[in-house]
């Protein structure tokens, strides 16, 4: 009896900090064995042509599945897996299960592109490999074009010769790279030339804000401006009301992607949702032909 009150008696005194590590390090701990116990998940999150509103394209999204704390988020543990250097293995997992998931999808939609986050520490000495990555998409019936690399701007930043390398080997090999949640970082403009940048993904925090009378309207049209004088095609995060959609395709935005078309959803999910998509979209485009 005296040692349970002795241990209530701790956690009465426990300090928060104390708890935040303590939690930390036991969502470490289980990080380390999640890979072997198969927790990880992709989700795919469409992303929309805002010209004729097919899908191209689809971001894959990391998912934990913990057995006691449900679903994870990633911006919780790939800063973890970073930090105890578990995130290369998890990287090469995302990008076997990716391209799994793009040869179906590609039966249907041969040009379709499938894009994967990857964490600055993946370009560094010792990360990943992109021929092997390249010999495995072909082994697969995949060419580069069917990949797209996000990177945030702080890799292009990062003046290693091995990053570098990396950078103009995906260029070689035609896989396309994207700046992930562009308007939060440094955002020099220099570098999307100097390493030839395929596509620009605006961060939703600027989307989320696009009301007509936003001066946020300005930002994206000046952003969208300059990326096409830059030879990048642009594509909205975080979209999640018609009205952004339509300011967005107004000022020339080429993609879109957010809860206004679908939220991240797993792979069956996916497929139905292509499915259903192209259908309405033959449906759209019988309709107009059948006009005068
Ligand atoms: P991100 O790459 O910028 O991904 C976009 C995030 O916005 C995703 O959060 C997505 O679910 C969310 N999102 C999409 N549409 C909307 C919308 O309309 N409204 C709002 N409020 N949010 C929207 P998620 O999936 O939690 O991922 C968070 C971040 O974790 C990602 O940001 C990315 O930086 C990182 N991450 C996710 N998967 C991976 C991965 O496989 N590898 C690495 N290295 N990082 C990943
Ligand atoms: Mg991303
Ligand atoms: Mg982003
Ligand atoms: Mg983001």
């Amino acid at each position: 009896h005296s040692k349970k009150k002795g241990r209530n008696c701790y956690s009465y005194f426990d300090h928060s900090m104390q708890s935040d590590l303590l939690n930390k390090n036991s969502l470490i701990n289980d990080l380390k064995v999640a890979l072997d116990r198969q927790q990880f998940e992709l989700h795919y999150q469409p992303i929309v042509n805002l010209d004729n509103n097919t899908i191209s394209k689809a971001e894959a999204l990391i998912r934990w599945k913990h057995p006691a704390r449900g679903f994870v988020s990633p911006e919780r543990f790939i800063p973890l897996a970073e930090e105890i250097g578990l995130i290369n293995d998890i990287g090469e997992w995302v990008f076997l299960e990716a391209i799994i998931e793009t040869v179906e999808v590609v039966k249907n939609n041969k040009n379709f592109q499938m894009s994967i986050n990857t964490s600055p520490l993946q370009y560094r000495k010792n990360g990943m490999n992109i021929s092997s990555w390249f010999n495995q998409l072909h082994a697969y019936g995949l060419t580069g074009r069917n990949l797209v690399l996000e990177i945030t701007e702080g890799v292009l930043m990062e003046t290693s010769a091995s990053v570098r390398k990396n950078l103009h080997q995906l260029k070689d090999l035609n896989i396309e790279v994207a700046i992930d949640d562009f308007g939060t970082g440094y955002s020099s403009l220099s570098y999307l030339k100097k390493f030839d940048i395929d596509y620009l993904k605006i961060d939703k925090s600027f989307i989320q804000n696009l009301t007509e009378e936003s001066d946020d309207i300005a930002l994206v049209e000046a952003i969208i401006m300059m990326a096409h004088k830059l030879g990048c095609k642009v594509i909205a995060e975080g979209i999640e009301t018609e009205t952004q959609k339509r300011i967005l395709a107004d000022a020339g935005c080429d993609y879109g992607q957010g809860y206004y078309f679908s939220k991240p959803v797993n792979a069956t999910q996916f497929h139905k949702l292509l499915e259903s998509w192209n259908s309405k979209e033959e449906q759209l485009s019988r309709d107009t032909k059948t006009l005068p």
